[in-house]
């Protein structure tokens, strides 16, 4: 069978691929459980010089990267550039940290014993990612994991599969053994098989709770490991004494960054009523005042959505909000224009349980919510099945950080928008997930946390 990736913002064909299903899917896993056991041996410098060498690779071909990204999934052109040299900086981070994170910890027990922890990785581990960054979710499991001295098996989300191809190549280009990562282009339905084969030893996956939910599910029978990184729907507290002008820059760009399409972004925003009115005409006018329009377009602030069909089902979420008596203060209908173009959207006071309210609203669509003081504005930011970042803004930092340390989520950001970095650890509670990537926490969930005793 054949893949095509399509370009979203014209309709046309992308590439074509041949799938791995069947024989092809098999023959890849295989080549990488028989990749493991030298790999695990490899010294850890060896694998931390090779993920330098992927960083390089990288940095030499972030342009072909770049538009490939743009071209499968309508990322702004810059915006690609920017996520190919982070992939290339948790490249270097690794490279850095690994062995430094992985060391034997020596353990005080028996005073006449030798006692302490090793980690040791598991080995093939299945990588399963979305499309929205579809160079960065896969470089954040990878750098860690196959420096730790797993191998990596992705199924990648199916309309990015030329980057999925693309990423394989980087690893061979930086001189990884055959098998140490690769690729298998297959359906979603073919998921359950791979996790029920024993040569799979974990799994993570970032993307929808649906989706999220149905991998646990059969990786629970399996007993195998999991981690996943699944939707949010994040706060953006402002209160009364929040710095305006910078306040709504970033509610702007923390909104629409990746063409609203981020599980980070902020997609609720919480506002005391002391500045609600201020906030919101500046808001709107911000939004109203943003470029959409051709993503190879280095003017473009926001490309088109990915697929048609996430734009219909946004266009959904929307509709049935305003029906349910939501305002709608901007936007709200898909722009007359070939490709699938949504414009920045503003709804203001959705019933408590709309979809605005209650759901991920995955593109350039805010909901503003009014609240008459702080504690109410901490009540409605955690008033949701997702957990995943939050920020607030303040001029008072100590007020900032009692607030942030009272959302319920695995990120919290005082005057910052959320943001993943190498050096933090990532990840979500609620409905968002469970497990951590990136910093030294990334590098440790897919290892045997070995006690050793020596008497
Ligand atoms: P999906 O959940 O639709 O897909 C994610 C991946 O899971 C794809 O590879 C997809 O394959 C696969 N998949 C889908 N359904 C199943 C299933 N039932 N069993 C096994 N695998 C499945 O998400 P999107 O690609 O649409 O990405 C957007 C979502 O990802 C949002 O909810 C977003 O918040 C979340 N996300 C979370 C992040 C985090 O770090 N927490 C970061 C980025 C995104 P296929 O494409 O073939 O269907």
């Amino acid at each position: 069978m054949t893949i095509e990736s399509t370009n979203p913002a014209t309709g046309t064909v992308v590439d074509t691929f041949e799938d791995d299903s069947g024989a092809d899917r098999d023959e890849r896993i295989e080549r990488a459980a028989e990749t493991f056991p030298e790999w695990r041996t490899t010294p850890i410098e060896r694998r931390q010089q090779l993920l330098a060498a992927a960083g390089e690779v990288l940095r030499e071909n972030s342009e072909e990267y770049a538009t490939l990204m743009t071209e499968e999934m309508g990322k702004p052109i810059d915006q690609s550039r920017s996520e190919v040299e982070k992939c290339a900086w948790v490249c270097d981070y690794y490279a850095e940290h690994a062995a430094e994170f992985l060391a034997d910890e020596p353990v005080a027990g028996e005073p006449d014993a030798e006692t302490k922890v090793v980690y040791q990785p598991l080995g093939p581990i299945l990588a399963i990612m979305p499309w929205n960054f579809p160079f960065w979710q896969v470089f954040r499991f990878a750098a860690p994991n196959l420096t730790a001295g797993n191998v990596g098996v992705l199924k990648h989300a199916s309309n990015v599969p030329g980057c999925a191809r693309a990423i394989e190549d980087v690893f061979r280009e930086a001189g990884y053994p055959d098998g140490a990562f690769s690729s298998l282009l297959i359906d979603s339905d073919e998921i359950d098989a791979v996790l029920e084969d024993d040569r799979i030893a974990g799994v993570t996956l970032t993307g929808s709770d649906g989706a999220g939910r149905a991998v646990a599910e059969t990786a629970g029978n399996e007993l195998t490991k999991t981690v996943l990184e699944l939707g949010g729907s994040d706060p953006f507290v402002v209160l009364d004494d929040a710095p305006m002008e910078k306040t709504v820059e970033t509610a702007v760009q923390a909104r629409l960054i990746n063409n609203g399409q981020s599980c980070i972004a902020a997609k609720r925003f919480i506002v005391h009523t002391d500045v609600y009115d201020e906030f919101l005409d500046r808001f709107v006018d911000e939004m109203d005042a943003q470029v959409v329009g051709d993503p190879m377009d280095e003017k473009t602030d926001i490309g088109p959505q990915a697929r048609e069909d996430l734009m219909d089902d946004l266009h959904e979420q929307v509709e049935e909000t305003i029906d349910r008596g939501g305002d709608l203060e901007l936007g709200g209908e898909p722009m007359d224009r070939d490709g699938a173009y949504y414009p920045p959207t503003v709804i203001t006071d959705p019933l408590e349980d709309s979809p605005a309210d209650q759901e991920e609203v995955f593109g350039p669509v805010a909901t503003v919510f009014e609240v008459s003081d702080e504690e109410r504005a901490i009540e409605k930011a955690n008033d949701t099945r997702f957990g995943l970042g939050a920020s607030v803004w303040t001029a008072d930092l100590d007020r900032g950080e009692r607030v942030a340390r009272r959302f319920e989520s695995g990120l919290a950001f005082v005057n910052e928008l959320v943001k993943s970095d190498p050096r933090l650890p990532f990840g979500g509670v609620k409905d968002s997930g469970y497990g951590r990537e990136l910093a030294r926490a990334g590098i440790r969930e897919f290892v045997n946390a070995k006690t050793i005793w020596v008497q």
